[in-house]
């Protein structure tokens, strides 16, 4: 399979071509085509490097209204440099589209300068659970359209001691959401995540 043949809009083929991504990686094969065409919840194991940035980037992407500054995908993971990391990727897949916003938020920096990012409006927000709740908390970030939640690296943030927040951020999203989660190891914790917060989730490995 081709990225083309995935389904993926011209602008988002164009900038993915750009960076030098020729074929989809395994995972990718599996989960853009689900991502694009159901609304069923996805667990993938996938590790570092398996392309797992992209395999859960680009299909939601390719999906937000960018004529809403409506917060419609929230990505959770373990570390700031993560957020930082996924946030530069998803702007360089939307290099060629119509304005999409990124923000990344996370602990250790000013809370202020990213609340002024998330009132002007943006589609996708990428964070730390610890941030995501404080956030939530000050009513600067909104829930309530969000269409995707994304946890990446699942086990880790579970390892690092965030199930409260977790749990916090996951009851506060709308029903009908789609949850994907991506994560290494399927742990206990890891399915306990996924029994209470997950709809009947397609399980795919690369
Ligand atoms: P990740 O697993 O998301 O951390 O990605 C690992 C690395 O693979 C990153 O440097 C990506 O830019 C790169 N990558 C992701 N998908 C592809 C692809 N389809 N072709 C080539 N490189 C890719």
């Amino acid at each position: 399979l081709t990225f083309e043949e995935l389904g993926l809009k011209p602008e988002i083929l164009k900038a993915i071509l750009e960076i030098g991504f020729v074929e989809p990686t395994a995972i990718q094969q599996k989960t853009i085509p689900h991502l694009l065409n159901t609304k069923q919840d996805l667990i993938a194991l996938a590790q570092t490097g398996s392309g797992k940035t992209a395999a859960f980037g680009l299909p939601v992407i390719n999906q937000i209204d960018s004529d809403s500054k409506k917060t419609q995908s929230l990505v959770l993971c373990p570390t700031r440099e993560l957020a930082i990391q996924i946030a530069n990727d998803f702007n360089s897949y939307t290099k060629y589209s119509k304005k999409l916003d990124v923000v990344p938020v996370y602990g250790g920096a000013s809370i202020e300068t990213q609340i002024k990012a998330l009132n002007k409006g943006v589609q996708i927000v990428v964070g730390t659970p610890g941030r995501v709740v404080d956030l939530i908390k000050r009513k600067k970030l909104k829930l309530e359209d969000i269409e995707w939640v994304v946890l990446d690296e699942a086990d880790e943030m579970l390892n690092m001691g965030f199930k409260d927040d977790l749990d916090f951020i996951l009851s506060h999203t709308p029903d009908q959401r789609q949850t994907l989660l991506f994560s290494a190891t399927m742990s206990k914790e890891v399915l306990r995540i996924s029994n209470n917060y997950m709809n009947k989730p397609e399980e795919i490995s690369s």
